[in-house]
């Protein structure tokens, strides 16, 4: 008997969409997203994705079980991808990569994995931060917090408190930080500040997981992995959870996975029967289409290549919107640089709720509710009547 069950609330982004769809206005925006659109305003599919797809059918594979770790290939080449090919910690076999359902899987597993194996009670995330990752961490056991981030007039992150709040936390506390392009804010530490960051880590005997889920959308494919390499260079033991769902545009073929860097190639195997352990409990074994189209494009260095190029077009299409955005702002006589401090899709605009309401009801640009823009919903077409409705809202 089920009649004592009350519904889920809605999820507020995908509720919003619905509203979206039914706005007859032709002006209106979805810029609520989280997925990277084209100038044409369409999410695209990659050019590499499919010329992969083309070689996979001509090959005509069956579909059998992958290993629970996922496809061998796929793992060695999305490592190579996160940590680089020449990493030390890579040679060595210190790391060990399996491939999950999309980078939400890789956080479940870490979570998991930390609260099973690793004896981890507490995990903090940022405040704010992506809404999944309260839920996932809590579905798994853990306590959750949150730490100081954002200062509190939005314009940056507030480095003094963000310190002190990880210097406050037990030792074996998981701290979930964004690797790049972090969402929803667009605030990243600068190089120096992630020295100081990791420092704080390894001294306070905390375990990093880093979510990486835009590598190449921030300042480059290189240099936003940034944090993960640093830590893996100091050899700190962490976890990192990674994503194919943007850089690829394979968002539901769900190809994500989850490395875990450990101090010698004997811990890493020991690590990595563990988490077959895990997945053969939780699914078995992951989906072969998404990973097969990724070791595909990755293990062919020309198409490896082209796909570098298609993600460099789309970090400089959100790259130029954000400019856009700016300018646009100091055309109405506001100053947007927001957009041009922050990175990765998405920006906080610092506008209230109540002001998102009114956004999207007097001008039908769609955000969500706690200020959050998806940059890579503009476009040359919108971005000036965006810009104009951002600014008669800022002087409402
Ligand atoms: N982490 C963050 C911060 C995200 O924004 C997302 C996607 N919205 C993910 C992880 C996971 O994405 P996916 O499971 O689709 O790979």
């Amino acid at each position: 008997d089920f009649a004592a069950l009350a519904p889920m609330p809605d999820d507020p982004i995908l509720g919003l969409v619905e509203l979206f769809k039914k706005d007859p206005r032709e002006t209106k925006v979805n810029l609520g997203v989280g997925v990277y659109l084209n100038e044409a305003g369409f999410l695209p599919l990659m050019e590499c994705v499919e010329e992969a797809e083309r070689r996979l059918l001509e090959r005509h594979l069956p579909r059998g079980y992958m290993p629970m770790s996922g496809m061998p290939q796929y793992c060695a080449s999305v490592q190579k991808l996160v940590f680089g090919k020449d990493h030390a910690a890579v040679k060595a076999g210190r790391i060990s990569t399996i491939q999950t359902l999309g980078g939400t899987g890789a956080l479940q597993l870490a979570a998991a994995f930390a609260h099973q194996f690793l004896g981890v009670n507490q995990g903090v995330v940022s405040d704010p931060t992506w809404g999944n990752h309260i839920a996932i961490l809590k579905a798994d056991g853990l306590e959750v917090g949150k730490y100081a981030y954002l200062k509190a007039d939005r314009s940056g992150i507030d480095f003094e408190a963000f310190k002190a709040a990880l210097n406050a936390l037990p030792a074996k506390t998981l701290v979930l930080l964004h690797g790049c392009c972090h969402n929803p804010t667009g605030f990243d530490f600068s190089h120096d500040e992630w020295r100081e960051v990791v420092k704080i880590l390894v001294e306070r005997d905390l375990l990093p997981l880093i979510d990486m889920a835009y590598q190449g959308f921030g300042a480059g494919l290189e240099e936003d992995a940034f944090a993960i390499r640093l830590l893996a260079d100091e050899g700190v033991t962490f976890l990192a959870a990674t994503s194919c769902s943007k850089n690829f545009g394979l968002y539901g073929e769900r190809v994500g996975a989850l490395h875990i860097v450990c101090d010698n190639e004997k811990e890493a195997q020991v690590v990595t029967s563990i988490m077959k352990r895990i997945v053969r409990q939780e699914y078995s074994n992951p989906p072969t289409h998404g990973g097969q189209i990724v070791a595909e494009v990755l293990g062919d260095p020309e198409l490896q290549a082209s796909w570098r190029k298609e993600v460099e077009g789309m970090r400089s299409r959100i790259v130029g919107m954000r400019e856009a955005l700016y300018a646009a702002g100091k055309a109405e006589g506001l100053d947007f640089s927001f957009a041009v401090k922050q990175h990765g899709m998405f920006s906080f605009t610092g506008l209230s709720a109540e002001e998102m309401d009114l956004l999207r009801e007097k001008y039908g640009v769609y955000g969500v509710r706690n200020g959050r823009i998806c940059i890579a919903g503009l476009n040359h077409r919108n971005v000036e009547y965006v810009a104009k409705s951002l600014a008669a809202v800022f002087k409402a």
